[in-house]
């Protein structure tokens, strides 16, 4: 008999339905998509990702899928309802799925949204759930359980944190991430400036950097999707003295480039950040971290060794982490990356939690 090991599985690996892929409005879960994509085709499975249309993702094959993008669930309220725009990216792409679902082995889903759960049972194909965010509202927790429960095991996360904010943590595998550390560039010698990276937006409390940067006089380089403009402003409304300076949105090799120059990575989210790619990514470079002491950073972070971890909200506790930087060395951020976060390890992970879905784990 062949080892379940040696079977190449085909999959379909759907994307999340707020912005096309390598636009950054997906946010961590675009390169966590591409890192799972890369890695399981070089393991020899078929792959097809399917997404809406503009997306672009190397040479990986995307199936585009036209209609109006779904709405972001960062800042709903807990009790909001399900909403979806007419002609919906979302639906159109589960439509798509329907009928091609008999050319695959195990549908991968990406995204965030209440009508891929709500859909499951109705397939004649397992399907495999990656949650990319904590818990936003009550309607889709209670969607995701019942999936949970009925489907056990096919409920993915990145951390432990992030899975007790569900109400069903226990029913969630870790699988943590990855990325290909042969892309990003070690640096030793840094210079001053500081680097704050991600999405522009509420969550991500971007004033808490800036407030650092302004204190300490020391550069702030910011780097990402700016999603919320008017919230932009008003950070540089209130910080006009602040030596901040908006890079825009890069790609990896070039976010890289200018990442490894930093002294420090400063992570300063007021939500439960799920993992935080850009942690793994500024330790890669050799770059330490500094992150406030809740959800996937706390995970991640080595307190005193590969970066600090803060109190919470604390902008006193950041400047306090920032005058001791040069207590980290450098190396030890690389060898962290090297050691817990290759593609490797990820894709072991993931593959075991597919074949374990496929019951031949
Ligand atoms: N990113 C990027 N270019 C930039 C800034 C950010 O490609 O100039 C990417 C970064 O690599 C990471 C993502 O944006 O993958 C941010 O993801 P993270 O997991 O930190 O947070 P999320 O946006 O998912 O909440």
């Amino acid at each position: 008999m062949i080892p379940a090991i040696a079977k190449s599985l085909r999959l379909l690996l759907v994307s999340t339905s707020v912005g096309p892929l390598g636009s950054g409005i997906g946010g961590g879960v675009e390169l966590t998509l591409q890192n799972i994509a890369q890695e399981m085709r070089r393991r020899g499975h078929t792959i097809q990702v399917v997404a809406p249309t503009e997306s672009v993702m190397g040479d990986i094959p995307i199936q585009g899928i036209p209609g109006n993008l779904q709405m972001m669930a960062q800042n709903l309220e807990s009790d909001a309802p399900i909403c979806m725009p007419g002609d919906a990216v979302l639906a159109n792409m589960w439509e798509y799925i329907r009928t091609v679902q008999a050319d695959y082995d195990l549908i991968v889903n990406f995204a965030f949204d209440w009508l891929p759960f709500y859909l499951t049972p109705f397939l004649t194909r397992p399907v495999a759930h990656f949650i990319s965010m904590g818990s936003i509202t009550q309607t889709l927790d209670q969607m995701m359980e019942q999936v949970a429960v009925r489907f056990p095991g096919t409920i993915g996360v990145y951390t432990a944190s992030q899975a007790a904010t569900f109400p069903f943590a226990e029913r969630c595998r870790c699988l943590g991430s990855g990325i290909d550390l042969s892309l990003y560039e070690f640096c030793g010698e840094p210079g001053e400036a500081l680097a704050w990276l991600g999405r522009i937006a509420p969550e991500k409390a971007l004033e808490d950097a800036v407030a650092a940067s302004h204190l300490t006089g020391i550069p702030l380089k910011i780097f990402g999707k700016m999603q919320d403009k008017g919230y932009w402003q008003q950070i540089c409304w209130e910080y006009p003295q602040a030596p901040i300076e908006y890079v825009g949105f890069l790609s990896t090799k070039e976010l890289q480039k200018e990442l490894r120059q930093c002294q420090a990575l400063v992570m300063t989210p007021r939500w439960v950040e799920a993992f935080g790619n850009v942690a793994i990514e500024a330790l890669a470079c050799g770059v330490p971290v500094i992150a406030y002491r809740r959800g996937g950073p706390a995970e991640i972070v080595r307190d005193g060794e590969t970066g600090f971890l803060v109190e919470p909200d604390s902008i006193a506790g950041l400047v306090e982490a920032i005058k001791r930087l040069d207590e980290i060395d450098r190396y030890k951020c690389r060898q962290h990356a090297e050691t817990e976060y290759s593609l490797d390890a990820l894709g072991d992970r993931f593959e075991d939690w597919f074949k374990d879905i496929l019951g031949n784990g």
